[in-house]
């Protein structure tokens, strides 16, 4: 018997995507339910379908460490490309200059 297990439902199909290929990583086989309805329908963007991840039993445990790392992964700090400060991971642009975190450092001067 295949028995899958409804342990997360994700908010449109770009993150159900992301959290399966976390999961597959880890040998943990994932089913997707919500997006053929989503193709049957037709009408939708696919981000107003909620999708949902379903597992094996007994993949429940893992997959619930992995989605709770998921959800609570802090961003880490990060320097400034521009002038060097120190941000907290929660910033998006430096405090000091405005600088965009994702601009990353090219080369080391
Ligand atoms: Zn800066």
């Amino acid at each position: 018997m295949s028995e899958w297990v409804r342990v997360y439902q994700a908010a449109n199909s770009l993150e159900a995507h992301a959290i399966k290929g976390a999961l597959e990583v880890s040998g943990i086989k994932v089913q997707l339910k919500g997006e053929a309805l989503a193709g049957a329908l037709g009408e939708l963007p696919a981000n107003a379908i909620e999708v949902t991840l379903h597992v094996r039993p007994k993949d429940i445990t893992q997959s619930q460490l992995i989605l709770t790392r998921y959800q609570q992964e802090p961003r880490p700090d990060w320097y400034c490309s521009h002038c060097g400060e120190h941000n907290a991971g929660s910033f998006e642009l430096c405090w000091q200059c405005g600088q965009d975190a994702k601009v990353l450092q090219s080369e080391e001067s």
